[in-house]
């Protein structure tokens, strides 16, 4: 029950300002990404950062598959997204992060998976 009530609060209130991460694919409203930045990817520092918000995540996605309990779902499995926060994620999106972005997460080590050609 508890598990729930905290997706509810991730899941985005208004889908006019939806927006998808472009790292890891979950989906708040920008409000709540500059709010909380992205759970999944800290590194991208998108908390009170709202160019980085602009930069880091789109709001052209299509799909969402809600994860409650990333650990058990076989969704969570096919998609790789195990190790992720429960929240909405997109299921397609378009665009990829500014290559300065990739360039300095390579520089930590840090793997980029596009997910604009996922198919
Ligand atoms: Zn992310």
């Amino acid at each position: 029950m508890e598990q729930e009530e905290r997706v509810k609060t991730i899941v985005p209130l208004n889908s006019h300002t939806a927006r998808a991460c472009l790292s890891c694919g979950l989906v708040k409203t920008f409000e709540q990404f500059n709010q909380d930045g992205c759970e999944n990817c800290p590194f991208l520092s998108l908390k009170n950062n709202k160019e980085g918000i602009n930069e880091c995540t789109t709001p052209s996605f299509e799909g969402l598959i809600a994860l409650i309990n990333p650990q058990e779902s076989w969704v969570a499995k096919w998609k790789g997204f195990v190790d992720r926060i429960p929240g909405c994620y997109a299921m397609r999106l378009t665009g990829r992060l500014p290559p300065e972005i990739i360039q300095q997460l390579r520089e930590q080590n840090i793997d980029y998976v596009p997910l604009d050609n996922d198919n």
